[in-house]
């Protein structure tokens, strides 16, 4: 880690796309990077290794702790969590993963989201998965470790699912969800 300096690349903010990015200029070794984050590094740091426990993080200086506006109708007092930590909200949050449903970014591109079609975005979601589940569309070889919530998860993904009599399977890769 270089302290102070010139770079050729100044990343504000250590969350999760500021990572991404700066892990991928780094590649290169010829160029200099140099990421920057209010909070705190959460290397080697068990709590945030505690997947179950992730809600705890919401509440734990992890966290910038933000209070949403007064409402009108009540419900003032709702947390509206960013974090405030290396990793970004990616280091304190529930780690779920969901494939963008087909029709979805079908539906952006037809109404002018250039470069966000399925068929534009689906073989980069799959170059980042290792995902476990069946299908070919799915990765097996990316950096990203995905696997099927298990029945009896941890973070009681699976329990809340069944709570709001969701069917316990997987859904199909191209359905929207629907309420
Ligand atoms: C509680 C919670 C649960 C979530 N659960 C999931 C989930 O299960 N699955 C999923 O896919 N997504 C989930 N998300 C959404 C996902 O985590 C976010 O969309 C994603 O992390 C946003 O990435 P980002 O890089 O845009 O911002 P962030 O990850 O928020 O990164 C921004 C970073 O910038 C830093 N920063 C801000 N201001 C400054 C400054 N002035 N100087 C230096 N640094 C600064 C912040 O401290 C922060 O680390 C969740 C989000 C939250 C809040």
């Amino acid at each position: 880690m270089i302290e102070a300096g010139e770079f050729d690349y100044v990343i504000a903010g250590g969350g999760t796309a500021g990572c991404v990015v700066a892990a991928r200029l780094s590649e290169n070794p010829n160029v200099t990077v140099c990421l920057l984050e209010a909070g705190p590094s959460d290397v080697n740091d068990g709590a945030i290794l505690r997947l179950e426990d992730w809600m705890y993080l919401l509440d734990s200086g992890y966290d910038w702790d933000y209070l949403v506006e007064p409402q009108e109708k009540g419900n003032s007092f709702l947390r509206h969590a960013r974090a405030k930590v290396l990793g970004g909200c990616s280091s304190h949050n529930s780690c779920i993963a969901f494939w963008t449903p087909k029709e979805d970014l079908d539906e952006w591109a037809a109404n002018g989201c250039e470069g966000w079609s399925a068929a534009e975005c689906w073989p980069r979601i799959r170059r980042l998965e290792t995902n476990d589940g069946p299908g070919d569309h799915h990765g097996r070889d990316g950096p990203v470790n995905i696997r099927t919530v298990p029945p009896e998860d941890p973070c009681g993904v699976a329990r809340c699912w069944r709570q709001r009599r969701r069917p316990a399977c997987r859904r199909r890769a191209s359905t929207r969800v629907r309420r």
